[in-house]
Formats: C-alpha cells, structure tokens, sequence
C-alpha cells in the first residue's frame, strides 16, 4: 500500500495516543475487578491523567493538521477503504468535538457528576423530587450538547445517532410501532396461561461450580481463552484492547445460579464480535464495533435466540448437571421452561425476552415526549406508571421501582435504551438469514454444532469491526431494511409453543 510522510507520522501518532489508551483499560479492568479498596485513589489519578492525556492528542491542533491533510484529495486517495474510513470518521469525531465549547464541556462534566450522586440518593430514598431538578438540567444541556455536535439535526435524531449512526426517530417509530401491536396480544394471552412451577429452582448453588459452568458455555459458544478471560464484578460487562485482549466479567450468588449462565452467554456475545474484528483494524477508529444497537445484537443473538432455544442445551445439559450437581434433579423439559417464563414485572434488567421489549418502548416513548414535546420533568413518572400499566399491566409501587430504576437519564444517555431493543429487531433478520445458508438453527444447535453459526457471524458481521454502518450490514447480511416481522413471528411461534397458547 501507498504510504506517504505524512500518513507514516499520523500512524506513530495514534500508536503512542493507544498506548496510554491501553494502559487506561487496564487500570479501568484492575480497578472493577482486583484492587483493594485503599487503592482507589491511586488508581483513579492515574486513570485520570491518562485519559487527559489521551483527551488532548485526540484533539490537539497535530491532530487537526493530519486529518486535514489526509482528508485532501490525493493523499485520501491513496488510502485503501479502511483507512478512508478511519480518516472519515476520526475528522468527523474531531469536527463535532471542536465545536463544543471547552468551558461548555466541563460544566457537563461537573452537571453529570452531580446528577449521578442525585440520582442515587433519590432511587435510595424513593423521592423523584431529589432527581429532578438534575434531570432537568442534564436534558438542556444534552440537548445543547446534541445541537453543538450535530448542528440543523433534529435534537432527539441527533441523540438516537450517536449511539446507532444512521438510525432515526422515523426508523424507530416504525419498527418499534409494529412490534407493539403485535406484541401486546401475545403477551396478554401468555399472561392469561397458567405460569410454571418454579419452586424446584429456589435452592442454594456451589459459587465455584457457577464459575465452572461459565467457562465451559463461554468456550463451547467460541470465546477464545486465547484472546481473552473472565473476572467478577458487581454488574457483568465487556471490555476490550483490541481483538486480541478481550475480557468479560461476572456476577456469581448462591440463590441463582440461571443468571450467571446467561450473563455469561451475554457478554460471550459481546466478546466474540470484538475477538474478531480483523486484526489489521486494531487500534484503529474501526477496529471496535461502536454501534451500540448492532453490538447488542450479538449478544442478544447468543443470550436469547441461541441460549434459550432447549437444542442449544440438548447436546451439553448433562454436562451442565456434572458441572452444577444442584441441577440433577431438574429436566432438561423444566430448565427449558424455566429459562422462558414470562411475566409482567417491574424491572428491565430482569425482564424475560418478550416483556423486555415493552420495557425499552415505555422509554422510548417518554424520550420522545421530552425532546418532542418538552413534557415538564414534575410529569414524568405518572406518564411513565401510565405506560406500564397500559402495555404491562403493572404500576409500579414506587418511583425506586419505577422511572429512578435505570441510571442512563442521569448522565445524558438519552437515545440509548432504544438500541437495546433495535438490537433484538436485528436478531429476527438474521435468523432468517442464517437458516439461508446454514439450514434449520434447531438442528445445527441440536448437532452441536453452534460454533458454525460463530463462523458465519464472524464472516457476515464481525470482522468488519465499525467500518460497516449498522445499515449497510443488515443491507448486507438481510438484503432488505430493517424490519420487526421477523422477530414478531419468532416471538409467536416460540411462545404458542411453550404456553399452549
Ligand atoms: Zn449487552
């Protein structure tokens, strides 16, 4: 490949800036998973310093002088695709940052800071009022934040786009609006069934053999202890270097022991697509897949439609009886059951697959009456109970329970829970797609055979890291635009079935 001066330069540029960035992570792994307590402070200066640092380069006049001039004509010429894309997006990234006032960010900074602290005392206390006034502020200032970055974009389009590049409110209203109607029916006939015995699984589980039992899923799913490992940490999560150093974490309690198999699968998902994205992306603006809707479609793929399909555990369920001996006693029929009991509950992190959807529609909705229609803040837990009611048949007892669950309104993510549920509209195009090319996903997974459909996604999906647009790749992978029929029809078939409906 061509290689200019200035292209050489710009290279060892972003090289040292990943070093810090590198160092960073670990921090950042060290400090969730290892430090002792006494170490916080430590850790967090030099966390600190290091992403100040990394801050500065990534914004600096240097910077600004070589997207420039890489972005001239002859010399982006010479650049083979990836690098064209990576030019693109880090001088588009650089462009949005520069306009954003510098005495304007700190003040976000300090505003979301405190709008946390808030937060977290006004879920403690039960009491919106403590939250409010911080929520308020956090919505002005993101919608600020929104018209500095992507100026002349509609403000709540603009949020939706940082998160899901491409993807509109009119895209969302679409695709959200039919699984609605077709959800909504479905769930009340399923709430109408007599729900499963679950008494069998309230017992106390071995932590050790948990831990067992999530290495085994995760290298039976494809993650590669080569390029990656596990940790504990309160809330599971994903983290990456680059693809050749990617780690997941784990919650372990000895009163469920279904969870942590799951998160397992889940964040397995996450790691596999960042595992292989093709190494000459590493270190790079597309070496890490930043679309967070399609990055949820991994792992949702693995956790829901691969994990609770029972010819996922046909081949292993034994095995998981071996490793976790408190299963013995339950059949593969009851697990099966189990892992797919739906029911109308409060909240959205432990939701089931089908009732989870409506959890990110209430959101969704009340976002849109925000940006859209400036709904006062004093309004929104009652709009908030009414939606939970009308689609869950479920008001929440308190507010703790209700619109103070979720921490992402307390530091701007505004446009973010969508994603979570686009990611789950996606799952439905690929299933067809996969079942194209690789025949009935039941009977490769009954087979014993998962790590096909890894291969596949690894091909169609994962090696193209960020330099594919959630569009293009469903374009790709679907041949046709994004649509919520093919995870509707799932959700009937799957749910007849198991509640005799
Ligand atoms: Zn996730």
């Amino acid at each position: 490949m061509y290689m200019s001066k200035i292209f050489d330069e710009f290279k060892e540029y972003i090289e040292e800036t990943n070093n810090l960035d590198h160092a960073s992570t670990l921090l950042y792994w060290d400090m969730e998973t290892s430090m002792p307590a006494e170490g916080f402070k430590g850790h967090s200066d030099a966390l600190a310093y290091l992403s100040t640092e990394t801050f500065k380069r990534s914004t600096s006049e240097k910077m600004g002088d070589f997207l420039e001039k890489l972005s001239a004509k002859e010399e982006f010429d010479a650049l083979d695709s990836d690098w064209q894309y990576i030019v693109r997006e880090m001088k588009k990234n650089y462009d949005e940052d520069k306009r954003i006032p510098a005495d304007f960010y700190k003040e976000y900074i300090v505003a979301q800071n405190e709008s946390g602290v808030a937060w977290q005392e006004a879920k403690k206390k039960n009491d919106f009022s403590i939250f409010a006034p911080h929520l308020e502020k956090m919505i002005k200032m993101t919608a600020q934040m929104a018209e500095y970055k992507k100026p002349g974009m509609d403000v709540y389009d603009a949020l939706l786009n940082q998160y899901e590049e491409g993807m509109d409110s009119a895209t969302y209203d679409r695709v959200f609006n039919s699984l609605k109607e077709g959800l909504l029916p479905l769930l009340n006939k399923i709430l109408a069934a007599k729900p499963f015995d679950d008494s069998k699984f309230k017992q106390k589980y071995d932590i050790s053999s948990e831990k067992a039992v999530e290495k085994f899923l995760l290298d039976y799913i494809g993650f590669s202890f080569d390029k990656g490992c596990t940790g504990e940490t309160e809330h599971p999560f994903t983290l990456n270097f680059n693809s050749k150093d990617v780690r997941v974490s784990n919650h372990f309690g000895e009163d469920d022991a279904i969870d942590p198999m799951f998160s397992a699968i889940h964040e397995g998902g996450h790691a596999i697509f960042e595992q292989n994205v093709a190494e000459k992306l590493d270190g790079t603006a597309g070496g890490s897949c930043e679309y967070l809707g399609l990055h949820e479609s991994q792992s949702r793929f693995y956790e829901n439609i691969l994990g609770r399909n029972i010819n996922f555990w046909k081949p292993i369920y034994s095995k998981i009886q071996e490793l976790q001996p408190e299963f013995k006693d339950i059949t593969l029929e009851e697990f099966y059951r189990y892992i797919n009991s739906v029911r109308n509950s409060l909240i959205r992190t432990s939701a089931d697959e089908v009732t989870y959807c409506l959890h990110v529609i209430v959101r969704y909705e009340i976002e849109k009456e925000i940006f859209r229609n400036h709904v006062p803040v004093s309004e929104l837990p009652a709009l908030w109970n009414k939606k939970m009611e009308e689609y869950l048949h479920i008001t929440p007892p308190t507010d703790s329970e209700g619109i103070l669950q979720d921490m992402h309104w307390s530091d701007g993510s505004f446009g973010y829970f969508p994603t979570y549920l686009l990611g789950t509209i996606y799952d439905g195009m690929y299933i067809e797609a996969i079942e194209k090319d690789l025949g009935s996903i039941d009977k490769v997974l009954e087979e014993g055979r998962i790590k096909d459909i890894t291969k596949w996604l690894n091909e169609k999906i994962h090696r193209f890291g960020s330099t594919r647009k959630p569009g293009e790749v469903i374009q790709a992978v679907c041949g046709r635009e994004v649509s919520a029929e093919p995870i509707l029809k799932y959700f009937k078939e799957k749910y007849t079935q198991i509640y005799n409906l």
